[in-house]
Parts: C-alpha cells; structure tokens; sequence
C-alpha cells in the first residue's frame, strides 16, 4: 500500500501512530535517519496529504518535529509556537488535522532549556510576548511546589507546561475529546532534550485496540 494514501493512513492504528514516532526519535538518536528523498516525496504528496500525527511543539530552532521524529514531507501537520501554548486558533488548527484529515495521534512536545518558559520565570513584559508568557505561569507555579532552586526548575516547568496544554485541549476542544474518548485517536506527552535529541515520551494516553494486541503476539 501506498504510504502517502488514505487506505495507507486509515489502517493505521492511534497506538501504531504512537509506535512510528517513539521508533523516528530512536532512529534520529543513533544517527540512523532514513535516507529521505524530497523531490520523491514531492511527488508523492503532490495529489493530497495523509499526515498521521499532529504535534503542537515551541518554535524553538533546535525542535524541528521532522526532523527529530525522523519524518517527511506529508508525514505530520507541525503546529509550532513560542512555550508550546493553547489558544483558539491552535485549537481549531488540531481539530482540523484530526476530524477533517484523519491524524491518529496528537503530541504536546515540549522542550529542555525552553527560552519562553525562562522569560515567563523572569517576567518578561514587551509587547505581544507578556500576553503570551501570561499562559505559561500556571505551569511556573506547579513546578514551584517542587523545588525553585533545583537546576532543573525551568525543565520540571516544561512538563507541566505539556501537561497543562494537553488538558487545555481536552477541556476546551468537544470535537478532541469526544474523539479520544472513542479511541479514534492517541494522545501523548513529550519533552525532547536538546542535550541528546531524545524525546522523552513521558506522558501517553493513546488506547491500545485489539488488533493492536494482536499484532504483539505475533
Ligand atoms: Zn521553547
């Protein structure tokens, strides 16, 4: 079958969508990328797109979805902005990848030395960023009853930073939830280590099916 084609992403399972990212971050980590040929892919795509996850991440330069998840053309929708934060149009951009397009999974990426998380520590106010960080410090004062000196304050602030924009989605988005809650599709936290380009994938959601189950016993 096709890779880039409706059947292709119609057969795939939440879980296996889950599996394909978890296997693209450790092929990335070992420096075993596949050999990804665009202009192909170009080709490939040309008539329509299949993209089989959505992923909200930061804008940060280092956290290039394709890339760390070792991905191509037509192969994810990438929602990127500053602190990996919710408002509505984010909303409807998921929505749209996973009720009208058919993504199986959506992933909250996160990251280590996040720079929006530090000027949201620091209180940082300067245009259209203060209204910005302002969604970042419900998540400063999670971390904050863990321990504000430990060196990893600003990381502890990145989990629950994917935590709480994973529940903003639930809580606000119907069409999200009620399809999570049927299993049509997986829901999975992450935090990428720009130390290591390892992805911790601390957080996963994402319902096994009985073929799922199937396939493991083979
Ligand atoms: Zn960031």
């Amino acid at each position: 079958m096709r890779k880039h084609s409706k059947e292709y992403l119609q057969n795939l399972t939440p879980y296996k969508c889950y599996e394909i990212l978890v296997e693209g971050n450790d092929r990335f980590v070992n420096n075993l990328s596949s050999d990804h040929d665009h202009l192909e892919m170009v080709n490939e795509t040309r008539e329509g797109q299949y993209p089989f996850a959505v992923i909200l991440s930061c804008m940060d330069s280092r956290t290039s979805v394709e890339l760390i998840f070792d991905q191509g053309l037509g192969d994810l929708f990438s929602i990127r902005i500053a602190g990996n934060i919710v408002n509505n149009d984010i909303l409807a951009s998921i929505e749209y990848a996973v009720k009208y397009v058919g993504s199986k999974v959506l992933m909250v990426l996160g990251h280590t030395e996040c720079g929006a998380i530090k000027s949201a520590k620091q209180g940082v106010a300067d245009g259209h960023i203060t209204e910005l960080l302002k969604r970042i410090h419900p998540s400063i004062s999670k971390a904050m009853l863990k321990d504000e000196k430990d060196h990893l304050f600003h990381d502890n602030v990145a989990y629950a930073n994917v935590e709480n924009s994973l529940e903003e989605i639930l809580t606000r988005s119907k069409i999200v939830k009620e399809m999570f809650e049927k299993g049509e599709i997986g829901i999975v936290g992450g935090i990428y280590n720009v130390e290591n380009g390892q992805v911790d994938f601390f957080k996963n959601l994402t319902k096994k099916r009985k073929e799922d189950k199937v396939l493991e016993k083979v």
